[in-house]
């Protein structure tokens, strides 16, 4: 078999057994006759393809179209009714929840039980747990039973055993997204250092952005049928025309998250916000940002936002030395890692003037929520010209962690809040 490959899946076809009831399965099991109670689904046919050492590949579809199914087949964790499936290497997979762990047992055992599922012995599980640990950042539940984890927790630590185990193939279904936004942060940043080690990953999800920004290819699954195997841009081009036609039929909004809960009521100080304790903060000293938040037009601090209404990013700079125009600016990633939006004092030709130590500034920004749905990570930061020289007073990077709730879908990162009118005219015939 060609070393160069990481997978190859022939002429693959999954058939679900539908007993109409438990009690029809155990009738056909003792039938003396074999006499068949149940139906056949057919979720997967003829589906042959082949990935190479190193590729990432996106796998999209509408829900139900067999995209979990055909992972937990090249997972071995099912069984193809056809085909055969080919797989070079340690493959770590994050499933669907419930699939992986034994709710009985602790954190720390299903580690270890996974561990050896996956062909380490206990002294390699022991040299990669306390990375496990770290990465699942969920302190002691690491030591109480898995059934009393939250949805989020078990994410966490799901995921952090498959990219620890050192696996050649990473696979994960969409179960990502239940992780909160900075553990989503996290996880992407992880596929990117998974990419440049050669790690061949496969991932589900319904979002077109990802595909193209982390995808060599991508695959479109349709009713258990690929339609499409190839360049992400072509094949999200058929995506697009597989969801148009099925739009007809339904009009659906996508799904949000909103993981973060209600900033508390108070003061709207910053101790109102669910900051992120791993926010990189650094300058020289001279100004200090003692306050970040983001604030509804009725002036209460808020995490999960709606998509086109009004809000504010408020910071307020104390001053530790004297300071000409100090510019002062927010910017706002995504989950994944990229700069969607930013703006700064400056951009908006706003002087700030001479602050004086002691003094406290503070700077309001703002605007209506255009983003589409999903997380995202605020960044703010006061910086300026000290004798000619740009200096840094002070950065907060990915100080806070914020949910947009979208009203609709949309393509891209921001909905412009078209409004679209229609005109029709017919010649009338003289
Ligand atoms: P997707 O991941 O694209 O949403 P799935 O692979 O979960 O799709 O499911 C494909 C089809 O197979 C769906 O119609 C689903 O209802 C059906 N299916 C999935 N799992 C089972 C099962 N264990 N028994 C019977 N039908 C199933």
């Amino acid at each position: 078999m060609n070393d160069s490959l990481s997978i190859r899946v022939q002429d693959l076809g999954k058939v679900y057994k539908l007993f109409p009831s438990p009690f029809d399965r155990v009738r056909e099991t003792f039938h003396p006759f074999r006499k068949k109670f149940h139906q056949r689904f057919q979720a997967l046919s003829g589906i042959s393809l082949e990935v190479r050492k190193g590729e990432t590949i996106g796998v999209i579809g509408r829900n139900g179209s067999g995209k979990s199914t055909l992972l937990q087949v090249i997972c071995g964790i099912l069984q193809p009714t056809t085909g055969t499936v080919w797989k070079n290497g340690r493959i770590a997979a994050l499933l669907e929840l419930g699939a992986g762990f034994n709710p009985e047992f602790s954190g720390r055992e299903n580690v270890y039980l996974n561990g050896s599922i996956l062909g380490l012995s206990r002294r390699e599980m022991d040299e990669c747990f306390g990375d496990i640990v770290a990465f699942a950042d969920i302190g002691e539940f690491i030591d109480q039973p898995v059934k009393t984890y939250s949805s989020g927790m078990y994410v966490r630590l799901a995921f952090a055993v498959a990219i620890n185990v050192r696996p050649d193939i990473l696979i994960v279904d969409e179960a990502l997204s239940v992780g909160d936004t900075l553990f989503q942060a996290k996880c992407f940043a992880k596929f990117r250092e998974f990419q440049q080690r050669g790690i061949t990953i496969i991932f589900v999800t319904h979002s077109i952005d990802l595909v193209t920004r982390y995808c060599d290819r991508a695959c479109l699954l349709d009713k258990g049928v690929l339609k499409a195997f190839g360049p992400p841009q072509e094949v999200i081009d058929r995506y697009n025309k597989l969801m148009l036609e099925y739009s007809h039929k339904a009009s659906r909004t996508e799904p949000v998250f909103c993981n973060l809960g209600k900033p508390s009521a108070g003061a709207g100080g910053e101790e109102s916000f669910h900051l992120n304790p791993g926010e990189n903060r650094y300058g020289n000293g001279k100004a200090t940002i003692e306050q970040v938040g983001i604030y509804s037009s009725d002036g209460q601090p808020v995490q999960a936002l709606k998509q086109m209404e009004e809000y504010e990013v408020r910071l307020t700079v104390v001053f530790h030395g004297r300071i000409d125009s100090p510019v002062i600016a927010y910017t706002i990633k995504d989950v994944q890692g990229m700069e969607i939006a930013g703006t700064n004092t400056v951009y908006h030709h706003v002087e700030t003037g001479i602050c004086e130590p002691g003094e406290r500034l503070t700077v309001s920004f703002a605007q209506k929520m255009l983003l589409r749905g999903g997380g995202y990570i605020l960044s703010v930061g006061c910086a300026g010209y000290d004798k000619g020289e740009y200096v840094v007073y002070e950065r907060r990077y990915d100080v806070l962690p914020f949910e947009v709730a979208a009203r609709r879908p949309c393509v891209g990162v921001v909905d412009l809040d078209a409004r679209i009118t229609l005109s029709r005219k017919k010649d009338v015939p003289a």
